[in-house]
């Protein structure tokens, strides 16, 4: 499975920014690695004609209906959208999320071909009462449904605590994460499970991005302020 880099533009971005996006396409125009970038549902279209691969930030479980505001699996397909986000903890907190909503949106996304970085991660004070490994492997158990593949499927660990704070976990912390995260994914995926992607989230930049990617079991990064221009994301990109 080839490494990934993943941004997360989460609410920013109008046409003015299309430029970043061309001027990376640009810079990277035969990666080593997949790159992709989930922009607002405003932009998807003229994102993707930059012919970098494109993702949806969420989407909703069903594939239509009557749910004003919402975005179905299919339409982000439709707008040119090979991946899409699933249970971003500002999706589980801005909009109360549970495990079981974000599998059914996984299932949905699935259902419309898209690939899934599908997110976890303990709040600080899970953090500080040493709880994390068992809220992982809890919102493991609970979100990725049945019948995930390392095709179908990367998991995204980002520690709330970490996001947009500039703070991070101690390598020896996201390796000791990610170690814990492949065999419970291994003992209940198998292979799929030992080859599915694992992604570290959370303050990544290019100064610490190098020492994140050294570490056994981190197949690349799901990066949020430093992809939104392209002379911050593309050195993280480098860096994998
Ligand atoms: P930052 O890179 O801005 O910390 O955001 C991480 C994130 O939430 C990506 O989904």
């Amino acid at each position: 499975m080839r490494k990934l880099i993943a941004g997360n533009w989460k609410m920013n971005g109008t046409a003015a920014d299309l430029g970043e996006l061309r001027t990376l396409a640009q810079q990277h125009p035969d990666p080593s690695v997949d790159i992709v970038i989930c922009g607002p549902a405003t932009l998807l279209s003229r994102m993707a004609e930059t012919g970098l691969m494109i993702g949806g930030e969420d989407c909703h479980p069903a594939a239509s209906g009557a749910h004003t505001g919402d975005i179905s699996a299919p339409m982000l397909a439709d707008a040119g959208a090979s991946h899409v986000i699933t249970g971003h903890s500002e999706r589980r907190s801005d909009h109360g999320e549970d495990d079981a909503l974000i599998a059914a949106k996984t299932q949905a996304a699935w259902a419309a071909d898209l690939h899934v970085i599908l997110c976890i991660g303990e709040s600080e004070a899970q953090y500080r009462a040493g709880k994390t490994l068992d809220v992982l492997r809890r919102q493991l158990d609970h979100s990725v449904p049945d019948g995930a593949t390392a095709a179908t499927t990367t998991i995204a660990y980002e520690p709330i605590w970490a996001i947009g704070t500039g703070l991070t976990p101690t390598p020896q912390e996201i390796a000791d994460v990610h170690s814990a995260l492949r065999a419970h994914l291994t003992a209940r995926f198998g292979e799929d499970g030992a080859q599915m992607r694992l992604l570290y989230g959370g303050s990544v930049k290019a100064s610490n991005a190098a020492d994140i990617f050294a570490l056994d079991h981190v197949d690349g990064a799901l990066v949020g302020g430093a992809s939104l221009k392209a002379a911050d994301f593309s050195p993280i990109i480098t860096a994998l």
